[in-house]
């Protein structure tokens, strides 16, 4: 590399997918396709209808085509992404939509895309969530490719790859990023998309660095350039002189050290030294994510939020919709377990598209299980769905929210109702399926000992139990000095949950933000917690943890928690326990 003479130029992104790059650059052209409007006759409507109709099954072929060429590639979870573009494809609404703007508008079929392009964008870009807002782009480019489709073209394929490169594209579509061969391709930049784009979530899956919204790094002046994308800090520096190539090159080398440090412990079983057993487990939203948690040594899934699928639509999705998205997962995670939580909407996560309006408090509002027990219907759906996808592999339903007995109860007899359903029409499932319950309201925990009785595991969830323990709105930052895991009301709370558990013979669980900090890992393993889920990106670092604990230390650390009376005391007596040292292990 040449590095003597200072050409450096330094742009910023979004960190999309951590790791750090060097290579060259090379620019590829994903542009959009080079189509035009214009006014039609009225004679031409049927005519431009169906060279939409035409286009749309093209593409649909020719993205059947893809997904079959990259079956034996890449593995089913990651065609996940094809299959959402597919769903997109096949939305009657895209037909339906389009062929209105041809109706009215008297335009050819390419203007009528654009426009309709235009008001998903609109319609997008007021969503609040910022995953479900970025979903835009898969919208983008099927409409991109049918556009393709209509202009006489495909969407080219990658060009042959040579030599190590970095590539940087306007857009970079997941179907793009399922193409690239690792084996020359280091890094990812891209002009548009953000941390929780598809290509961003396929990237991290992939453990390839990605720098997203790098504006002008497609200048076709920049192709063949040295390129330095560090997707820790969301930097790329082109032609970087000596000083910052040497310095990026350390940070590099310790970034890989940890890593490979940490990757030693993914076959490793997640024992204590004295040779204790705890389940660590990853926390998914979207089917793309089991293979990941597996990829970080996770031993399954222990939180499946799947309200995600029930977003940004205006209907129910329907029974084999969602047995097809939990069987993409259960597959993912086989042959460890999946926990699946039944729709925790409502609150900060409404259903918008469905009419279910914000509420005056809405943390303590129509949400989680109480709005699933409100339409019966529908939730006896998400029911028979996830009993189906136990006939393939062990798969756990856990409800949340739960405030009382009589919910649980509710909750097993339309469950009980399900089963009944399916065995009528002959459907296979698992007839001893494990019944779960998240521990996040006070009522919960205080009734431990009486819910522990109605079901087969607890699982705290901490996010929210520590909000309404304290009364302290997790996601308001003004106090998020507030929000303490170590406050001794939770700590206290947290004890409780496991006694009542053990004592009923049921495991207890804790799948809040808590379970992926390693400085808690001490606490919740001496307080007796048989299973922690968290995100994928957390579990080695945990592990680490644990393999340097004993369950005897833990649990006198544990104890000796209870000793304080604020979270502040707490956290500094944890410290000064913990030997070995958590930061150097981690950083
Ligand atoms: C929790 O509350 O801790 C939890 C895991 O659920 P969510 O974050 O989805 O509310
Ligand atoms: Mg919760």
């Amino acid at each position: 590399m040449a590095l003597v003479k200072s050409d450096m130029r330094t742009f910023s992104g979004i960190a999309a997918s951590p790791g750090i790059a060097m290579g060259r650059l090379c620019v590829i052209d994903r542009s959009r396709a080079v189509v035009s409007e214009h006014q039609i006759s009225s004679e031409a409507v049927s005519h431009e209808t169906a060279r939409l109709v035409q286009a749309i099954e093209n593409t649909r072929v020719e993205l059947e085509t893809l997904k079959s060429r990259l079956v034996g590639i890449t593995g089913e979870a990651h065609l996940f992404f094809i299959e959402t573009h597919l769903m997109i494809l096949s939305d009657e609404r895209l037909v339906a939509e389009t062929s209105e703007i041809i109706r009215t508008g008297m335009v050819n079929a390419e203007g009528a895309l654009r426009r309709a392009m235009h008001r998903y964008r609109e319609t997008f870009a007021g969503i609040e969530d910022p995953y479900l807002r970025e979903r835009i782009s898969d919208v983008e480019t099927v409409i991109e490719r049918v556009l393709h489709s209509m202009s006489g073209g495909t969407v080219e394929p990658l060009p042959e790859q040579d030599g190590k490169i970095i590539i940087a594209a306007h857009d970079f579509s997941p179907a793009d990023m399922l193409q690239v061969n690792r084996n020359n391709v280091l890094a990812i930049i891209t002009e548009i998309g953000g941390q929780t784009s598809h290509t961003a979530i396929l990237a991290r899956a992939l453990d390839m660095p990605a720098v997203m919204g790098v504006e002008g790094i497609t200048d076709f002046l920049l192709d063949g350039a040295t390129v330095i994308v560090d997707g820790l800090s969301g930097a790329v520096i082109v032609e970087p002189d000596q000083e910052t190539f040497q310095s990026l090159l350390r940070r590099k080398q310790h970034y890989e050290y940890v890593q490979c440090e940490l990757l030693k412990t993914v076959y490793l079983p997640a024992v204590t030294l004295d040779g204790h057993a705890m389940s660590l487990r990853g926390n998914v939203e979207i089917p793309e994510e089991g293979a990941s948690v597996l990829g970080h040594g996770g031993s399954g899934v222990g939180l499946y939020r799947t309200e995600m699928l029930f977003m940004n639509r205006t209907c129910m999705p329907d029974e084999e919709e969602q047995l097809m998205i939990y069987r993409t997962m259960q597959q993912a995670v086989a042959p460890h377990p999946l926990t699946i939580r039944t729709l925790d909407a409502g609150g900060d996560k409404l259903l918008e598209g469905m009419g279910q309006n914000a509420e005056v408090n809405p943390a303590l509002g129509v949400r989680a299980i109480r709005l699933s027990l409100s339409m019966p219907d529908e939730f006896k759906k998400q029911l028979r769905a996830i009993l189906r996808v136990s006939a393939d592999g062990p798969v756990q339903i856990m409800f949340p929210m739960i405030s009382g007995i009589e919910e649980v109860r509710r909750a097993k007899a339309l469950l009980e109702e399900a089963k009944q359903e399916l065995t009528a029409s002959g459907a296979a499932f698992d007839g001893n399926i494990k019944v779960g319950v998240m521990i996040e309201i006070p009522a919960a925990f205080i009734l431990a000992d009486l819910l522990a009785h109605e079901v087969d595991f607890f699982s705290v969830g901490t996010n929210d139990l520590i909000q309404y323990t304290l009364a302290i709105d997790r996601s308001n930052e003004q106090l998020s000095h507030m929000y303490q895991p170590l406050h001794p009301a939770v700590l206290r709370s947290l004890r409780r949950v496991v006694q009542a558990a053990h004592s009923a013979g049921i495991p207890a669980c804790l799948c809040g933000e808590m379970a992926g900090d390693p400085l808690y890992l001490p606490v919740l393993l001496g307080l007796g917690f048989d299973e922690l889920s968290m995100g994928a990106g957390s579990i080695l670092r945990v592990k680490q943890i644990l393999r340097r604990c004993t369950l005897e230390r833990a649990a006198r650390i544990a104890e000796g928690c209870f000793a304080f009376s604020t979270a502040a005391e707490v956290e500094m007596y944890l410290k000064s326990q913990i030997t070995f040292d958590i930061a150097e292990s981690i950083d």
